[in-house]
C-alpha cells in the first residue's frame, strides 16, 4: 500500500476553525446539539466531502466521513462536542486528525481511512452518549430516554442530525478497526517531559453511593462518649481505606470520595446521617473487584467501632478495556522512530469513545501531553509541535499497520 504523510499546517489550520464554532476566550462552549455544535458538525461535513469523502449522518448526530467504495477502512476520530465550559482540544484534536489523515491518506493513494466525530461524549445526556449508540451498548430506544439536565429529551434534539447531513445508519462492519488521538488530560506526561503516550489500557471504574446512619442531637448537652456522629465515622473510614488501599493499588489506581452530604449541617447539631460516593478505578479489574471488598470490609468496621448503621446502593461498573496487541505494537514502532526516549505506555485514567467501539473491532490509543495537566477547563493546550507530532506519529502506525 502506498505510504502517506499528513500535512501539519493544514491539520492546524482546521482544529483552529473548529475552535471557532463556541469559542469563548481560550476555550469553547460546544455541548451537544446546541447551535455551536449543529454549525461545526455542518463545517465538518463540509471538509470531509471537500476531501473526497462521503458524509454520512447516523441517528444520533455522529458524523462519518466514508471514502468511496470502501467496506473496509480503518477508522480514525474522537468526539467534537464539548463540555459545558471545554478546552480547545478535548476531542477535537482526534477528530481533525482522523480528517488530514483520511485526506492525505486519500489523496497520496494510500490505504481508506474513513474518519468520525462522535456525539455527546461529554454528556450532556448520558456519558459517551454517541458511540455507545453506535455500537449497540445503548439501544436507540433507551437513548431517547435520556434527558439532560433541564428535561430536554435526547429523542427530540436528535432530530437535528437532519441539520448536518441526510440521516442513515452506518454499519460498524464497514470497518476493521479503530485509532484515537487524544490530549492525555493528566499530568504524567506533562511532568515527565515526554511527548507521546501509547496507551495500553483505559481504566475500569467502579463507584457506589453510601451512608453512615448515627444519631442526630444537640452539639452541647451530649457527652462525647454517648455520640453517634455520622461525620466523625466518615472521617474514620476515609482515614482507614486510605491506608488500607495504598497496600493494594497499582501505579495506575486511583479513588475519591467526591461528593459528600452532612445532615443536617448545622454547627450545633450532631450529625445523625452522612451520604457520600465512593468511586475506584484501575485497568485490572480484578483488583477493582478486591478493591470493592476492602471498601466494604472497612465501612463494616467502621459502623462497628462507632455504632453507626452502614448502607450501600447504586452499585456502578464500567470494565477495564484493553487496547489491541497489534495496534499498541504499530503505535509503539511509530513512537520510536519519532521520539525514541519521548514516549511512554500509559494508561487512560478516563474514559474514551474508544473503549466502546473496542468492544467491536480491535483499537488504539495516542496520548499528546495537556500542558500542567489541564483538561476540561478553558485554560487547556498542549504545544503546537506536539499537536502535529502526534498525529504524524498516528500517520505512522497506520501506514505499519497498512504495509
Ligand atoms: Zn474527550
Amino acid at each position: 500500500m502506498t505510504r502517506f504523510n499528513i500535512d501539519g499546517e493544514r491539520m492546524l489550520s482546521d482544529l483552529r476553525k473548529l475552535r471557532t464554532f463556541g469559542e469563548c476566550g481560550k476555550g469553547v462552549k460546544r455541548r451537544a446539539f446546541t447551535d455551536a455544535d449543529i454549525q461545526a458538525r455542518r463545517w465538518l461535513a463540509s471538509r470531509m466531502t471537500e476531501a473526497g469523502l462521503t458524509v454520512h449522518v447516523d441517528p444520533v448526530g455522529n458524523v462519518f466521513g466514508i471514502p468511496e467504495g470502501a467496506t473496509n477502512s480503518i477508522l480514525v476520530g474522537s468526539h467534537s462536542d464539548t463540555q459545558p465550559e471545554g478546552g480547545w482540544l478535548d476531542g477535537a484534536l482526534g477528530v481533525i486528525v482522523g480528517l488530514e489523515i483520511a485526506r492525505a491518506s486519500r489523496e497520496a493513494g494510500g490505504p481508506p481511512i474513513a474518519c468520525v466525530s462522535f456525539q455527546d461524549e461529554e454528556g450532556r445526556f448520558s456519558t459517551l452518549t454517541g458511540s455507545r449508540a453506535w455500537t449497540g451498548v445503548l439501544s436507540l430506544a433507551d437513548v431517547d430516554l435520556l434527558a439532560d439536565s433541564d428535561g430536554v429529551r435526547f429523542e427530540e434534539e436528535r432530530k437535528k442530525a437532519s441539520l448536518i447531513g441526510t440521516v442513515s445508519e452506518v454499519p460498524t462492519d464497514w470497518f476493521r478497526s479503530f485509532l484515537e488521538l487524544h490530549i492525555e488530560q493528566g499530568p504524567i506526561l506533562d511532568t515527565s517531559g515526554e511527548r507521546i503516550g501509547v496507551v495500553r489500557d483505559i481504566v475500569g471504574i467502579r463507584g457506589e453511593r453510601m451512608s453512615f446512619i448515627g444519631e442526630q442531637n444537640h452539639a452541647g448537652t451530649t457527652p462525647m462518649n454517648l455520640r453517634r456522629d455520622a461525620f466523625q465515622g466518615l472521617v474514620r473510614f476515609t482515614t482507614d481505606l486510605n491506608s488500607k488501599l495504598r497496600g493494594i493499588a497499582g501505579p495506575a489506581t486511583v479513588w475519591t470520595i467526591g461528593h459528600v452530604a452532612v445532615h443536617p449541617n448545622a454547627a450545633s447539631v450532631i450529625p445523625g446521617r452522612v451520604d457520600f460516593s465512593v468511586q475506584w478505578r484501575d485497568p485490572s479489574d480484578e483488583l477493582l473487584q478486591r478493591m470493592r471488598e476492602v471498601v466494604h470490609q472497612t465501612a463494616l468496621a467502621t459502623a462497628e467501632a462507632m455504632r453507626l448503621e452502614w448502607t450501600t446502593s447504586d452499585y456502578s461498573a464500567i470494565p477495564a478495556t484493553h487496547c489491541d496487541p497489534t495496534i499498541v505494537a504499530a503505535l509503539e514502532r511509530a513512537a520510536v522512530t519519532a521520539v525514541p526516549n519521548g514516549w511512554r505506555p500509559i494508561t487512560s485514567g478516563a474514559l474514551h469513545d474508544a473503549a466502546n467501539v473496542s468492544k467491536l473491532m480491535p483499537m488504539g490509543m495516542l496520548f499528546v501531553p495537556s500542558i500542567n495537566g489541564i483538561s476540561h477547563n478553558f485554560d487547556e493546550d498542549t504545544a503546537v509541535d506536539d499537536l502535529v507530532l502526534g498525529a504524524e506519529t498516528l500517520a505512522r502506525a497506520i501506514n505499519l499497520l497498512t504495509n
